[in-house]
């Protein structure tokens, strides 16, 4: 178990490792479109990790069978890359964690597949604004509580659901580290935020109820109410007056807008 503050040489490992997860999904963003399916997302992944000289940090992690998450429109998280083909309509979040050089790097971000609804759409858009929110929140002298409580407050002011029973974490030399980092909380309240913690923020938000529940696959997380779900992450550095982004959109956006 690495420690709780990070040095500054392994802010810049998990920094590799966080643009490589940015540069994967990117790859993956190319080959998105009506009739491809998630396994085959899955294989243009695990290719680019390994010839990026990293391994994927999800495959085998405790028993999950592939690099990507997977989860499609009523799935949060936690979806296994298969056969379904995507069709015009669904979205879909991709979830990829790498490991380099003995540390990790982890971010998620949820594409559309051709033309979706407006609320799906506006639910993808809060969703990516919580997630700012939150790290907006991320500095010295704040505490955990407060990363919750902005992301909570923005997503329950549209009637979405906060999901409650997956959260973010610490990153390091392990996937997941201390402290939890929930989507929810309240201002003020939980572990102290130092320099140096490195923090994966991912909000799990729900068009409807919170409520969901896990497949009999044993790892499929989808909402109760069969309403999609979005999920973007980001992996930060907690520092005094603002907070550090290691991971980034950029690459995946380079390629979304030559798409369109
Ligand atoms: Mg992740
Ligand atoms: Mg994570």
């Amino acid at each position: 178990m690495s420690a709780l503050i990070k040095t500054e040489e392994e802010i810049e490992i998990i920094r590799i490792s966080s643009l490589l997860v940015g540069k994967t999904l990117a790859e993956v963003a190319k080959h998105i479109k009506p009739g491809v399916n998630t396994g085959e997302l899955d294989k243009i992944a695990e290719e680019f990790i390994r010839d990026n000289d990293a391994v994927p940090g999800f495959k085998g992690y405790g028993g999950f069978p592939a690099t990507l998450c997977t989860s499609v429109n009523d799935e949060v998280v936690h979806g296994i890359p298969g056969d379904y083909e995507l069709i015009e309509g669904d979205i879909i979040s991709i979830d990829c964690g790498v490991k380099k050089n003995g540390y990790f790097g982890d971010s998620a971000f949820t594409f559309t597949i051709g033309e979706v609804d407006k609320k799906t759409l506006m639910l993808l858009q809060r969703t990516r604004e919580s997630l700012y929110k939150g790290i907006d929140a991320a500095v010295v002298g704040n505490r955990i509580g407060d990363i919750g409580y902005s992301i909570q407050s923005y997503c329950e002011s549209f009637g979405y659901g906060v999901v409650r029973d997956l959260v973010g974490h610490g990153l390091g030399s392990n996937l997941h580290e201390k402290p939890e980092v929930p989507n929810f909380g309240r201002r003020g309240k939980g572990k102290e935020l130092r320099a140096g913690m490195v923090l994966a923020i991912e909000p799990m938000i729900n068009l409807g109820v919170k409520k969901v529940f896990q497949e009999r696959d044993g790892w499929t997380i989808r909402t109760d109410d069969a309403k999609p779900s979005a999920h973007f992450e980001h992996d930060i550095v907690v520092r005094k007056g603002k907070a550090e982004i290691l991971s980034t959109f950029d690459f995946i956006e380079e390629v979304l807008k030559n798409k369109n």
